[in-house]
């Protein structure tokens, strides 16, 4: 999709379902709890807002039903349905909890669910269950995934990216592969929620973690990643260089590059395929918005800048005329960001701006990249 139309359309409405989920994971976004919280969207409201989707145009966005734990909503059934009726496409991000069970799973494509993604944050045991304070989880969330795949879901696994796991994320890659999951979206911390208490990792580190992933979208599977637009810096330098020049080498990687690439190539042999890590210039607020659980609308999940509420306002005016999203999708930022040849494909993580000093505009300081010097890697 081009600028123009993400100007109009975005490409993914994250609605927060309920805040109500069973888990209590420590990097956790909404700071979920095990009951739903007042002021929640009703079934009426959900098919208004659905209503509205489809004001988008004759292709509407992908309706990312998320929490929370979506399926703590006992109509989670009756949303997607109607959504799929309208033509809206619909993917899900639910716990791995009982309610992940056949019967749902089975009500979930009756309802025309077609995409589903399951947290994996760790490829053993006490890493993943460090996170998520369940024992047995880590095996269960394997299960679910090697589940939904066999029944036919386009399968995402999301892994956020911390100090402490970092040095696994080649053993994940191969647990990706290994379940046969289509798309791993990695998440880069910001401090918001439980997450501010987690430890995330320096520029220097986001960087050599990049030129990773590239390398880990040769496998068979798309990655993604989220707050760290920085990535198509990454990959664009990686298509220039040719995918079989040494990365290390060419742009002077530090260690951390090093040990991942080996262990991926120990685990899963030399990449050979074509890097699949294509992905339109989207950022928080551009080609994305986020609808709360009470209908408030943010640029994204991780930036919680009120844009309006629903309830009062309609999406489609919202996301294409409050200044603060006119603004993102003119590049308008301050810092680095603003003077950066990039800004156009990237623009840095307007979440990490807002997290980092308060203004959404600010530079991404998550980003090694020096417009000035067109250097990388003096910062962290
Ligand atoms: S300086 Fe900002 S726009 Fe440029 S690559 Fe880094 S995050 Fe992206």
């Amino acid at each position: 999709m081009r600028g123009a139309e993400l100007d109009r359309t975005p490409i993914l409405v994250f609605w927060e379902t309920t805040k109500a989920c069973p888990l209590a994971c420590r990097h956790c976004r909404a700071t979920a709890m095990s009951e739903p919280q007042p002021g929640q969207l009703s079934t009426a409201e959900g098919r208004g807002l659905i209503d509205e989707i489809c004001r988008f145009g004759p292709h509407p966005p992908v309706l990312v039903l998320t929490g929370g734990d979506p399926l703590c909503r006992p109509d989670i059934f009756d949303l997607a349905g109607y959504a799929h009726e309208r033509g809206v496409p619909v993917a899900l991000a639910p716990s791995v909890t009982p309610n992940l069970n056949k019967t749902n799973i089975e009500a979930l494509k009756g309802a025309g669910v077609k995409s589903v993604s399951i947290s994996l944050d760790g490829a053993f045991a006490r890493s993943h269950e460090d996170i998520r304070g369940v024992p047995g989880h880590f095996d269960e969330t394997l299960d679910a995934l090697r589940r939904l795949v066999a029944e036919g879901f386009k399968v995402q696994v999301n892994t956020t990216v911390m100090r402490s796991n970092v040095e696994e994320l080649a053993d994940v890659a191969h647990l990706v592969s290994d379940v046969g999951a289509h798309i791993w979206e990695v998440f880069f911390l910001i401090k918001v929620g439980r997450g501010s208490e987690i430890e995330d990792l320096t520029p220097v580190e986001n960087e050599q973690v990049c030129h990773f992933l590239y390398d880990a979208s040769r496998y068979g599977f798309v990655v993604r990643t989220v707050e760290a637009p920085f990535f198509r810096r990454v990959a664009r330098w990686r298509a220039e260089i040719g995918p079989d020049t040494d990365a290390r080498e060419a742009f002077s990687l530090g260690p951390l590059y090093g040990r991942l690439k080996e262990r991926s190539i120990d685990l899963m042999g030399p990449p050979t395929r074509p890097a699949a890590c294509r992905s339109a210039g989207t950022r928080d607020g551009r080609g994305i918005v986020f609808v709360s659980h009470s209908g408030i609308v943010h640029p994204a999940g991780f930036l919680p800048a009120a844009l309006g509420s629903v309830r009062l306002r309609g999406l489609v005016d919202i996301y294409r005329n409050h200044p603060l999203l006119r603004a993102i999708r003119r590049a308008d930022f301050g810092g680095r960001c603003g003077v950066c040849s990039f800004k156009d494909i990237c623009g840095g993580s307007r979440s990490r701006a807002f997290a980092s000093s308060g203004d959404p505009l600010g530079e991404d300081p998550g980003c090694s990249f020096d417009p000035m010097t067109a250097e990388v890697g003096s910062r962290g």
